[in-house]
């Protein structure tokens, strides 16, 4: 059976109809980005573990009429890193952001690190994902306001650094989560951030000489651990790297 991968641009208030067009039209499944990623929840049978956790699906996945959604953005994000080769054991690392993509982040890299800094502009969210986190895993896990005072006293025992906000993304591009003087040398620094791929933040780790891994292997390989649902196949990573990379602004 060959699959066909097309873009819809869906509304919210088309997003029932495209759904039972899914079940009608028997597809075999579909990603789902922002803004509908929480919307879509109430349309669907079943939601996965991480899906239900974070509370926003990125993929659908339809056996004979049921569809359940997952959410790949937290195993795509280990993924890069285990790719990239850096070690999480017994290493902390600071969470930037306490929106979806965190969230996701969070409920995996909880068990692979040995503690994680959960650092948010509205605190009380850094909180409440700290506490459901917590009862998850292993890793000790804080949760602090993200500021300068604070991101200075987390960054001393930290090795990677993860942005999973906002800030850099455009129309934000002009912006960046972490001052260039409290970067450093030895640490990995990863950007969720995808548009554009060479955000201020890695730019600047990079003149700093610290490690740094972009949104776009992130992209390639959450898009891979949905193909991996849809499939039951390995998805041709190196393939969909080179795609993304040719498609995306650098
Ligand atoms: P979201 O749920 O809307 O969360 C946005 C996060 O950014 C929140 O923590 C928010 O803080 C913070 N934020 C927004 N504007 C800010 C500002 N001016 N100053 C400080 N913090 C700010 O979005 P999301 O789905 O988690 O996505 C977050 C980022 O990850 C986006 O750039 C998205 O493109 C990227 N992403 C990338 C991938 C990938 O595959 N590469 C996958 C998913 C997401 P508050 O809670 O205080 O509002």
């Amino acid at each position: 059976m060959g699959c066909f991968y097309v873009a819809f641009q869906v509304t919210r208030e088309a997003l029932r109809e495209a759904v039972a067009a899914v079940r009608a039209l028997g597809i075999l499944g579909l990603n789902v980005t922002m803004p509908l990623k929480t919307a879509i929840v109430e349309h669907l049978d079943r939601l996965e573990s991480t899906a239900r956790f974070v509370e926003a699906v990125n993929t659908v996945v339809n056996r004979e009429g049921v569809l359940t959604g997952f959410n790949t953005d937290g195993a795509g994000a280990l993924n890069v890193l285990t790719e990239a080769r850096i070690n999480l054991e017994g290493e902390k690392v600071i969470l930037l952001g306490a929106g979806g993509a965190a969230r996701a982040i969070a409920y995996n890299l909880v068990h692979a690190c040995g503690s994680l800094a959960i650092l948010n502009r509205t605190v009380e969210k850094a909180v409440a994902l700290a506490e459901l986190v917590r009862a998850r895993g292993e890793a000790r896990v804080a949760a602090r306001p993200l500021t300068q005072a604070a991101l200075a006293e987390e960054l001393r025992d930290s090795s990677l650094l993860v942005n999973a906000t906002s800030l850099g993304m455009r129309p934000l591009e002009a912006e960046t989560p972490v001052p260039r003087e409290l970067l450093r040398r030895d640490l990995a620094v990863f950007d969720l951030v995808y548009d554009p791929a060479n955000t201020r933040f890695l730019a600047e780790a990079r003149e700093v000489g610290a490690r740094t891994i972009d949104g776009v292997s992130m992209l390639v390989h959450q898009g891979a651990e949905s193909f991996r649902i849809w499939t039951g196949r390995e998805a041709p990573v190196a393939v969909m790297m080179r795609a993304a990379r040719q498609a995306l602004p650098p």
